[in-house]
């Protein structure tokens, strides 16, 4: 039976796109620059939920998909932020196989997920624009933001509020 006072959050996407930073923006406010990319990450924390007291924990995962976790991954999580840089194409595509692999694995059992383009403060440097992430989204059914680590506090915090609502809320249906 689900935990309904926990939520379980797996945080996936290439190398260097910004998961740490984004997980640590969200959890401190604060952005560092440079994080260690050689282990995952576990962090708990307990946010209120519309009024109900909520445990989470958040797993900011490094480059372990090659090693064949992923699937482990999505097995312990119950909402997935799936992040990409908005400056690499490629991480744009290693997103969309992301979102198919968690559909795969996880349909029909419903689960919640967030697509994230990160670095948005980049601009000059911009390879997706904003469309296709909209549309990446639409095609999975998820929830869509573009967000800057770096420059902004708030995105990455409204990012992951949205998701824990949704997540949530689908507990308890
Ligand atoms: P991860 O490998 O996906 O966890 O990526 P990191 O969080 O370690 O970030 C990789 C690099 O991108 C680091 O040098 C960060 O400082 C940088 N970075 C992360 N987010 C942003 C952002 O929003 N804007 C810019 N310009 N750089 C960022
Ligand atoms: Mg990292």
């Amino acid at each position: 039976m689900t935990n309904v006072n926990r939520i379980r959050v797996v945080v996936l996407g290439g190398p260097r796109v910004g998961k740490s930073a984004v997980v640590v923006r969200y959890l401190t406010r604060r952005y560092i620059g440079e994080y260690s990319s050689t282990s995952d990450f576990l962090y708990r924390h307990s946010v209120t939920i519309d009024n109900v007291n909520t445990e989470v924990e958040i797993l900011d995962t490094s480059r372990c998909e090659e090693n064949g976790c992923l699937y482990s991954h999505i097995r312990w999580g119950e909402a997935f932020v799936i992040v990409y840089s908005v400056t690499c194409k490629r991480s744009f595509q290693e997103a969309r196989g992301l979102l198919k692999q968690l559909a795969d694995l996880r349909l029909p059992s419903y689960f919640t997920a967030l697509l994230l383009g990160n670095k948005r403060d980049l601009d000059h440097a911009r390879e997706v624009c904003v469309d296709e992430g909209q549309q990446l989204s639409l095609a999975h059914g998820c929830q869509f933001y573009e967000v800057s680590a770096a420059e902004s506090p708030a995105g990455a915090a409204l990012a992951f509020q949205a998701l824990l609502r949704e997540a949530r809320s689908v507990q308890l249906l």
